[in-house]
């Protein structure tokens, strides 16, 4: 329907990589509406690069109708089979990577700058500069390890592949702070990294630093 009412429409197959990466088109992507997940993951990984999303939508949860009132448009229009099957075609012909983009993004408007993060994640993802608390490598992170999201304090935290709120930027409470889960956790990660010294593994932020 976008198209057909002259709006220029691109398909990205994953937003997350983009920013990962820095791609050179990403302020012009921003620049326009975004049609993603929450508009809070969105915003977060934007800030993360010095951008500012202008508009977003949540396709998660919102409906067709108020989507497509943000274009001034309303769903009782029909759009043709051929469309439906030009977009599907632009679909399968997206590039595809071996893995998903996964890795955390920092919701600024919640970070306390208390440096947890920075402590707690044993792969160099988190740096600090100038006293503010940063994700400097985004790529050393762990695939479908959201760990450090859980001892957050603030719930600043997302990661927005991961499928429960408030971890993937959305403002439900699915998984609520748990002080017992975080001292687990940090038992754990103290394990890891005692084997890790003893197979004589360097640890990378200890590289880092
Ligand atoms: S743990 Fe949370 S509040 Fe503390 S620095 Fe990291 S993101 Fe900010
Ligand atoms: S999920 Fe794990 S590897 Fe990834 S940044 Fe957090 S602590 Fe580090």
């Amino acid at each position: 329907m976008l198209r057909a009412n002259g709006y220029d429409v691109t398909i990205e197959s994953d937003l997350c990589q983009l920013f990962s990466v820095n791609s050179s088109r990403l302020s012009e992507i921003i620049s326009g509406t975004i049609l993603a997940c929450y508009p809070r993951a969105v915003r977060s990984l934007s800030n993360w690069r010095g951008l500012e999303a202008v508009r977003t939508a949540d396709i998660r949860n919102q409906t067709e109708k108020e989507i497509l009132s943000l274009f001034d448009l309303a769903p009782d229009q029909e759009v043709v089979n051929t469309e439906k099957e030009q977009i599907w075609r632009e679909i399968e012909a997206l590039p595809t990577t071996e893995s998903d983009a996964w890795f955390p993004v920092i919701d600024k408007t919640r970070c306390t700058e208390c440096g947890k993060c920075y402590d707690f994640c044993l792969f160099g993802v988190y740096g600090i500069t100038n006293k503010r608390t940063t994700v400097i490598h985004p790529q050393n992170c762990k695939n479908n390890c959201p760990a450090c999201a859980r001892v957050c304090p603030a719930r600043a935290i997302v990661f927005p592949k991961y499928d429960k709120s408030p971890i993937n930027g959305g403002s439900k409470d699915d998984e609520p702070f748990n002080s017992q889960e975080m001292d687990t956790m940090y038992r754990e990660r103290l394990r890891y990294k005692l084997q890790q010294r003893r197979a004589g593994v360097p640890l990378t932020r200890e590289e880092i630093l």
